[in-house]
């Protein structure tokens, strides 16, 4: 075999296809009665675009984005998430002059050059949501809600919404002070990234999964403690919104997101049934962000589910076989082009339809319908030509049924669930 697909990423095909497919339907049914309209944006874009809001101390920034000049020699990167490309084209396309709150919803694959294992991808496939122009803490609520109401409706189970809020440019430094404090004297048990990451980013420490690290900063001080007013009160009505819609959710003051863009609320979906890639979907505020980019001062919200991680959880449980509703087995030429005619006839109401151009025996004939999960199969010979009247057999329950060679006949047929 010459080629090969490269590290990290994947072939979806058929059958998992429909598990995808049910994922998005179900997504976008909810993002219908949310008011969020789809967006389809850029796969790739300059490379500022990222730098500039994911931050250029972050692990995506420092070493997972797919950056390559082109032969215009500009600097272009694959997305690696979509909330930066989303707000330049906000900015861009001035959907800021749209009644708030201005929501939209995307599905697409992000790139991230991670190493690749069990349900980490190069290139993943995420759901996203933002919503924009209102800073309202309700508006969280109403998103943290929606998110659970996605989850739930794929069917998925055991999840643990955590949320927390992660302060303001008022409040945040203050916390900063106090967690260099805490860290200082603990540098030397740091992995050697969080030893950089202490001098440029310290609240990235926080989010280091290396055990010398998880040990060093436990009992490091929880940013919830250092909220200002603003920040503390919008977390504090987010709680009571939560409750009142019963939402289930837990409070982690040490949940920080991989992201510099995000303000106040900032929360994670996990399930107890993945491995060490837990994380299902995540998102946040980001109120700083619109103006940062050069636009009018927005405040905005947003999501991300990752597909894969949802895949593995829900796949065994959905029925996956699909099949014709009726599949036509011919024998000879003439019969064949009977055939033809009669699949065009219903597929043009809709019916899934398949004609056997094998040109073999019945018995061959049939095993392929079979094989292919065919519902209906009807066998057109010179008998069934002449007499204008077919056997019609249920594949499932083996009944038979003599109709007339009339197209309505078997659309009635199929329709009825035979
Ligand atoms: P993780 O902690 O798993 O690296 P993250 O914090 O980097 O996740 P986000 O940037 O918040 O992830 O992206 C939102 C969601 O996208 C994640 O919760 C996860 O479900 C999914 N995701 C992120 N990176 C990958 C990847 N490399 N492969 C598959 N899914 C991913
Ligand atoms: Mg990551």
């Amino acid at each position: 075999m010459k080629y090969r697909k490269l590290k990290g990423v994947q072939d979806i095909l058929p059958p998992d296809i429909s598990v995808w497919q049910f994922i998005e339907e179900k997504a976008r049914k909810i993002f219908r009665s949310y008011g969020y309209r789809e967006i389809r944006l850029p796969i790739m874009e300059s490379t500022d675009v990222f730098i500039r809001s994911i931050g250029e101390t972050s692990d995506i920034v420092e070493k997972e984005m797919y950056t390559f000049k082109d032969k215009g020699d500009r600097s272009i990167t694959l997305r690696p998430e979509g909330t930066a490309p989303f707000v330049r084209a906000y900015i861009e396309n001035h959907l800021n002059n749209e009644p708030a709150p201005q929501k939209y919803y995307y599905m697409g694959p992000m790139f991230r050059y991670e190493r690749p294992q069990a349900n980490r991808y190069r290139q993943f496939y995420q759901i996203g949501a933002e919503a924009m122009g209102i800073d309202d803490p309700k508006l969280d609520a109403e998103i943290i809600s929606m998110l659970s109401l996605i989850l739930e409706a794929v069917g998925l189970k055991g999840l643990n919404f955590e949320i927390t809020s992660i302060g303001c440019k008022e409040c945040r430094p203050d916390y900063i002070k106090a967690l260099k404090d805490f860290l200082e004297d603990k540098m030397l048990d740091f992995c050697s990234d969080c030893g950089r990451r202490f001098k440029t980013n310290p609240l990235r420490v926080l989010d280091c999964k290396v055990p010398g690290c998880v040990k060093a900063k436990k009992g490091s001080p929880p940013v919830v403690d250092y909220l200002c007013k603003d920040c503390g009160d919008h977390f504090d009505q987010l709680k009571n919104n939560l409750n009142r819609l019963n939402v289930p959710h837990t409070i982690n003051p040490n949940l920080v997101r991989g992201l510099d863009y995000y303000t106040k609320t900032a929360f994670e979906v996990s399930s107890e049934n993945l491995g060490s890639q837990s994380a299902v979907a995540a998102g946040g505020r980001y109120d700083g962000m619109v103006k940062e980019f050069g636009g009018p001062a927005t405040p905005g919200i947003g999501f991300a589910i990752g597909m894969e991680r949802i895949i593995p959880l829900i796949k065994d449980s959905l029925e996956t076989t699909d099949g014709p509703e009726l599949y036509i087995c011919p024998l000879g030429n003439e019969a064949a082009e009977e055939a033809l005619r009669i699949a065009e006839q219903l597929r043009a109401k809709g019916r899934w339809v398949e004609v056997n151009y094998d040109n073999t025996s019945i018995r061959s004939q049939m095993r392929k319908a079979n094989k292919i999960n065919a519902k209906n199969v009807i066998v057109l010979g010179d008998d069934e030509l002449k007499n204008r009247k077919v056997t019609i057999k249920n594949m499932g329950s083996k009944d038979e049924e003599i109709v007339d060679l009339v197209i309505n006949e078997y659309h009635k047929l199929i329709q009825s669930g035979k």
